[in-house]
């Protein structure tokens, strides 16, 4: 019939202009995101800045995007001078994070840093050998391994 797919478009706006909104009452109401959103790249570090991060570079090499750049302590390889990531450039796979033997990496669920400026979206995890702010603090040393809970062999 003529004018169907008019009809038809109008009942959607309509639905849509009376129904819930995504945006509902942001910025004064804002959502929790579920746990495991991923936004910002995160390093776990204990309150003394020590972060869990063994140096082993394989987020950096399984990385598909050239997000994460780690200088390692030519003293002790085992140790990471810097760890800054590229968050602009990261398209939030999740491979560094699930790859990662020591469980150091998470994501957080910030999502207000939205920016023009792309410079301000590469962070250090890692500066000088030390965890930075960006860090999440964790209260425990070494790091879980799924198998170590399901009574297997701790390969952290
Ligand atoms: S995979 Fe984990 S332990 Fe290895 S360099 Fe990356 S963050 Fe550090
Ligand atoms: S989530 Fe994917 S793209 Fe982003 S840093 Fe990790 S491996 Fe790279």
């Amino acid at each position: 019939m003529f004018g169907q797919g008019l009809l038809k478009g109008l009942s959607v706006t309509g639905r849509r202009m009376l129904g819930k909104t995504e945006c509902d009452m942001y910025p004064y109401r804002k959502r929790v995101l579920p746990p495991k959103s991923r936004i910002f790249l995160s390093m776990r570090a204990t309150p003394d800045g020590k972060a869990l991060c063994n140096a082993c570079l394989t987020c950096q090499q399984g990385c598909p995007d050239n997000v994460i750049r780690i200088e390692q302590d030519p003293e002790d390889r085992k140790r990471a001078v810097s760890f800054r990531v590229n968050s602009g450039r990261c398209t939030f796979c999740g491979i560094c994070e699930e790859n990662c033997p020591r469980h150091a990496l998470t994501f957080t669920q910030d999502f207000e840093r939205a920016t023009f400026d792309k410079g301000t979206l590469t962070y250090a995890l890692i500066a000088d050998g030390t965890a930075t702010g960006a860090c999440v603090i964790v209260e425990r040393t070494e790091p879980e391994h799924p198998a170590s809970a399901e009574g297997g062999e701790d390969v952290g």
